[in-house]
C-alpha cells in the first residue's frame, strides 16, 4: 500500500513503525473472511482491510480520532485472526495498538463509555479491588436485567451478569515464595498469578503448580508481581500498560539473576501474548529495552512448557474434550498443536470445534464494552462446541472459560487442570463424568 507520510512525521518512531506495516498491505482482502466482526457485520469498515484504511487516513493525516474510527476500531476484538490469515506478514497488532492510543490521546469519549473504562482499568488488574467488586457486584445483581433495558446502565447490567455467584478465597498458589520440586529437579520457573484469573478461577494456578512440582520443576512465585497490562494496553492506555510491563520487568529480572529461571509460566493466553511483546513495547526505553526482551524470552504459555518435558503417554480415558483455542494461544502466541498433543497422550479424545478460529467475543474486556457482537460470537461459538457431543470443553484463557461458560451447560476447564488430573493430581471439583 503506498503511504504519504511527510518526513517529519515519520521522526516520530511510532509513525514510522505503523507505516512499515501500512506499505505491507496488498489489499487482496483475504483477511476479511476469518474477521469475526466482518463475518457478523458484514461491513468493510469492520473488517481488518477497512480499519487499516481507517487508521492510515488517520495518522496520514495526524487529524484526532473522530467518532467512525472510534466506532470500527472499539468493534475490534484484537483476535488477530487476520494476523494468522494475511499473506503479506501485516503486523495488524502493533498497527491497531497504535490507533488505540492515538485514539484515547486524541479523541475525548461519551461520558458514560469514560466511566465504564475508568472502572474496569481502575478495578480489574487488581485482585483485591476485583474481589471487593465482585462481592458487591452480589449485591447488585438482581438489579441487572432492569440495568440492562436503560441505555445509560446497560454496560454495567452486563458486568453484573458476568460476574460469578460464588468467589473463592485467596488462593495458596498466590502467595510469593518458592514451591520446591517433588521428584528429581529437572527446571525452575517462575509463575504469572495474574490478576482476574486467580479470583475467578483460583483452581488453575493451583493445578499448575501441582503438575509442575510433581514433574521436578521448582516453582517461584515472585514478591511483587503484578497485572500483565493486557487489559488497559487494549484500551489504548500506554502509560499505564507500560508502567505495569516494566515493573514485572523489574520482579521477573530479578528472579531470574537470583535464582536462574528457564521460564516465566503463563496460564492465560490474553496474558501471554502482551508478555511476549513486552520487548517490543519496551523497545524505545533504553533502561528497560534489553531486559523486556530477556523476559518476553522466557515467557511460556503452561502447555508450551509442559511439551518440553516429555510426559508419558496415558491409558485411554472415556472423555471426550472439546478443544478450544483462545484467539491470544491461536493467533497472538501461534500454539496450536501443544495443548491438543499433551490432552491426547494424557489419554482424552480430543475434538476440533467447527469454525475454530473465529473469537468467542470474550477478548479481555470486549464482552463488557461491545455487548451484543460478543454474545453474537459467544453463541456462535457455542454451537460449535456443542455440536462436538463432547463432555467437557478445554481451553487455555479464563476470559474464553468465563465467556463461554455463561452460554452453555457443558463443563469447562483450563487444559492445565485435566493434565494435572491425568498426571496424578485431584479430580477437579464436580463437574467431570466418572471415567
Ligand atoms: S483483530 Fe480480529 S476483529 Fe480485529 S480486524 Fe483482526 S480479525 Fe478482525
Ligand atoms: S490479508 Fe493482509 S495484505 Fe491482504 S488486505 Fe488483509 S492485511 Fe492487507
Amino acid at each position: 500500500m503506498q503511504t504519504n507520510f511527510t518526513p517529519e512525521q515519520l521522526t516520530d518512531p511510532h509513525v514510522a513503525e505503523s507505516e512499515g506495516i501500512l506499505r505491507k498491505c496488498v489489499h487482496c482482502g483475504f483477511c476479511t473472511a476469518t474477521c469475526p466482526t466482518y463475518v457478523t457485520l458484514g461491513n468493510e469498515l469492520d473488517s481488518p482491510r477497512g480499519r487499516i484504511y481507517l487508521i492510515k487516513d488517520m495518522l496520514e493525516n495526524g487529524r484526532p480520532a473522530d467518532e467512525e474510527v472510534v466506532t470500527h476500531i472499539d468493534r475490534c476484538l484484537s483476535c488477530l485472526a487476520c494476523m494468522t490469515t494475511c499473506p503479506s506478514g501485516v503486523n495488524y497488532m502493533h498497527l491497531v495498538d497504535h490507533a488505540r492510543v492515538h485514539i484515547e490521546q486524541t479523541y475525548k469519549r461519551p461520558l458514560k463509555d469514560r466511566l465504564v473504562r475508568n472502572v474496569l482499568a481502575a478495578v480489574l488488574p487488581y485482585p483485591s479491588r476485583f474481589r471487593l467488586a465482585l462481592r458487591a457486584a452480589r449485591l447488585g445483581r438482581p438489579f441487572a436485567a432492569v440495568m440492562k433495558r436503560v441505555p445509560f446502565l446497560k454496560t454495567f447490567g452486563v458486568m453484573l451478569d458476568l460476574a460469578p455467584k460464588d468467589i473463592a478465597p485467596t488462593s495458596p498458589a498466590s502467595v510469593p515464595g518458592v514451591r520446591a520440586a517433588q521428584a528429581e529437579k529437572r527446571g525452575r520457573v517462575a509463575i504469572l498469578t495474574g490478576c482476574a484469573q486467580p479470583v475467578l478461577k483460583p483452581g488453575i494456578n493451583e493445578a499448575t503448580i501441582r503438575l509442575l512440582t510433581r514433574l521436578g520443576v521448582e516453582v517461584a512465585v515472585p514478591q511483587g508481581e503484578g497485572c500483565c497490562g493486557a487489559l488497559v494496553h487494549h484500551m489504548g492506555r500506554e502509560e499505564q500498560a507500560l508502567s505495569a510491563a516494566r515493573h514485572n520487568v523489574d520482579v521477573w529480572t530479578k528472579a531470574a539473576d537470583e535464582g536462574g529461571l528457564d521460564a516465566i509460566i503463563i496460564t492465560a493466553s490474553g496474558c501471554g501474548t502482551t508478555i511476549k511483546d513486552y520487548g517490543h513495547m519496551l523497545r524505545l526505553d533504553p533502561a528497560y529495552a534489553e531486559k523486556a526482551a530477556r523476559v518476553s524470552a522466557l515467557a511460556k504459555d503452561v502447555t508450551e512448557y509442559l511439551a518440553t518435558l516429555d510426559l508419558p503417554r496415558q491409558e485411554p480415558k472415556e472423555i471426550i474434550v472439546a478443544y478450544h483455542s483462545a484467539c491470544s494461544m491461536q493467533h497472538g502466541q501461534k500454539i496450536t498443536m501443544a495443548p491438543k498433543v499433551l490432552l491426547r497422550n494424557a489419554g482424552f479424545t480430543v475434538r476440533d470445534p467447527a469454525e475454530g478460529h473465529l473469537c468467542c467475543g470474550s477478548a479481555g474486556t470486549y464482552n463488557i464494552l461491545q455487548p451484543d457482537i460478543s454474545a453474537t460470537l459467544k453463541a456462535r461459538k457455542v454451537k460449535n462446541i456443542e455440536a462436538t457431543k463432547a463432555d467437557i470443553i478445554a481451553t487455555g484463557n479464563i476470559g474464553c472459560i468465563t465467556q463461554i461458560a455463561t452460554g452453555t451447560a457443558m463443563p469447562i476447564l483450563h487444559t492445565v487442570e485435566l493434565l494435572d488430573w491425568a498426571y496424578g493430581g485431584e479430580k477437579p471439583a464436580g463437574i467431570l463424568p466418572s471415567p
